[in-house]
């Protein structure tokens, strides 16, 4: 497909950020292509349509960007996996390791429904320990112990494929625009 050699070309590296020696994608110049932007929107959403999707996860800060045009293009509803203590009412958390130190994910209780269907969708997977937390969650469901979601599939723009951020979904399928090695 094309339109991923554009979408590629529009991804800037900056060298050491946030800390020295880590190479940053940055998608902002991304979204400056409206071409490129609606080329990756489009991507996601030919790939999601009648595939009886119900639930759109977005994950804090960038898959709230690639998030709710295609939830609203696919007709999903869009639900935000947030940092801790953003979300106003009850929530349910999820613990993850980084590479240094923990952090917490959160969602909304009540935001999904035991036997919909999900796709969580993100800027970048690295280490794939963000999108792993993600699905942890989304499988969790406080109400009455059921069942949760079924995560269809993860979707990012960037896969850094030397990390092995694949491998650590374990049988949960990537779905990816643009992998750097
Ligand atoms: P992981 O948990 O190691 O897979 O890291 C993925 C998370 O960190 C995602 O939410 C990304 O937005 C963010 N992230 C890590 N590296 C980069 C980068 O180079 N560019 C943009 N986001 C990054």
């Amino acid at each position: 497909d094309d339109r991923i050699a554009r979408i590629a070309s529009t991804i800037r590296v900056i060298p050491d950020f946030p800390k020295p020696g880590i190479l940053f994608q940055d998608i902002t110049t991304l979204l400056l292509d409206p071409k490129a932007f609606k080329d990756t929107i489009d991507l996601f959403v030919e790939r999601y349509k009648d595939k009886n999707i119900n639930v759109i996860a977005g994950i804090e800060a960038r898959g709230f960007i690639f998030g709710p045009p295609i939830a609203l293009a696919i007709g999903a509803k869009f639900v935000p996996m947030r940092k801790p203590k953003k979300l106003p009412g009850e929530v349910i958390s999820e613990e993850y390791s980084l590479e240094y130190g923990t952090d917490i994910m959160e969602m909304h209780v009540g935001a999904v429904q035991p036997g919909e269907n999900a796709v969580i969708v993100d800027d970048l997977i690295a280490t794939g320990g963000t999108l792993n937390a993600a699905i942890s969650l989304l499988g969790l469901n406080l109400n009455a112990g059921r069942v949760g979601v079924t995560v269809v599939e993860c979707a990012c723009v960037i896969e850094l494929k030397e990390l092995k951020g694949r491998e650590k979904l374990g049988d949960n399928p990537l779905f990816v625009l643009v992998s750097e090695t």
